[in-house]
């Protein structure tokens, strides 16, 4: 009987790209791992069982989908490169627990997705080698989704990694923290070196593990006044979150008096940073902002 050989190792997924005559696209963040013993522990980070339907974004040339079809009940991936239907077919023919589906995962509706897909799934968990050019927008559809998600085991680039699981005072620390940690709970799980992919990627990488967060650690009154002024207390870093709320919500004296009298009520010195604020008191700032009816006048993305 022939050897059978994973897909993860430098000489199969060569030949796999010569048989299909593919070159890696670098405008979809193609950049495939030759490592099985990464992917096994990227597997094993999600604590996938024969219980866990997984959703894979991005499978390229099967990988990671293989170790994951292995110990999963079953595995729905997402590829927008119809290039690799033909291959994943060939390459994943052994396992009869996946589903790929040939879609670029922002253009999915998660709620039909859910009904379609997820309506007998005992537990649900993400699993990812992202491809990197939309690391944010991807994780921001799923935490804001209604989908029943129990974790999320991502490969990112590195520096993003650590923005995602910083803690306040840290550089790394911004509104992405804050919007990720507001669901979920985050570590970095893995440091991952350029060697394990083909072709390597210019940047580092790490796998983060998001955990579903047992109790909500603030509730707001507004979730999106919330998410406006996380964002607003980081679009110039360096200037005092006395100037940053200014320049949000208006200069006028009647709005500077009552964003005073909001950071009074939260207890929040107007000289500090937002880079300083825990979690915690950007909840009780944002209640605190409700309160004195102020609207955003610049409402910045960052
Ligand atoms: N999972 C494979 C591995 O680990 O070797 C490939 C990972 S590669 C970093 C990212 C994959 O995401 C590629 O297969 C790429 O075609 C796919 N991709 C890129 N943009 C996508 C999108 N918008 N929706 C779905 N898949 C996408």
């Amino acid at each position: 009987m022939e050897e059978y050989k994973e897909i993860a190792t430098p000489a199969r997924t060569k030949a796999i790209l010569d048989k299909y005559r593919l070159a890696a696209k670098k405008s979809l963040g193609q950049n495939f791992i030759v490592d099985t013993n990464i992917l096994e522990k990227i597997v094993h980070a999600g604590e996938v069982d024969e219980r866990t339907t997984v959703i894979e974004i991005g499978p390229g040339i099967g990988a990671l989908t293989e170790q994951i079809a292995k110990q999963a009940k079953e595995v729905i991936a997402f590829e927008i490169d119809h290039r690799l239907l033909p291959v994943l077919k060939d390459t994943l023919s052994p396992y009869s627990n996946i589903k790929v589906i040939n879609q670029d995962i922002l253009k999915v509706d998660l709620k039909i997705f859910q009904e379609e897909y997820l309506k007998d799934a005992e537990k649900v968990v993400v699993i990812a080698n992202l491809p990197y050019y939309i690391t944010t927008p991807i994780i921001m559809n799923f935490l804001e989704s209604s989908l029943p998600i129990d974790g999320l085991v991502l490969m990112m680039q590195k520096e993003v990694a650590n923005r995602l699981s910083a803690s306040p005072g840290t550089k790394a620390y911004g509104s992405l923290s804050i919007a990720v940690q507001y669901y979920m709970d985050a570590e970095v799980a893995l440091i991952v070196p350029k060697t394990v992919f083909t072709p390597q990627p210019n940047v580092e990488s790490a796998v983060i593990k998001l955990t579903r967060k047992k109790d909500a650690e603030v509730i707001v009154k507004d979730e999106t006044v919330f998410f406006q002024v996380a964002r607003s207390a980081f679009v110039q870093r360096r200037k005092t979150l006395w100037n940053n709320l200014q320049v949000a919500y208006g200069k006028e004296p009647e709005i500077k008096e009552k964003l005073q009298v909001a950071l009074d009520q939260a207890g929040i010195d107007p000289k500090r940073r937002g880079e300083t604020l825990s979690l915690k008191e950007f909840g009780k700032l944002a209640d605190a902002l409700v309160e004195q009816n102020l609207v955003m006048q610049n409402n910045q993305k960052n």
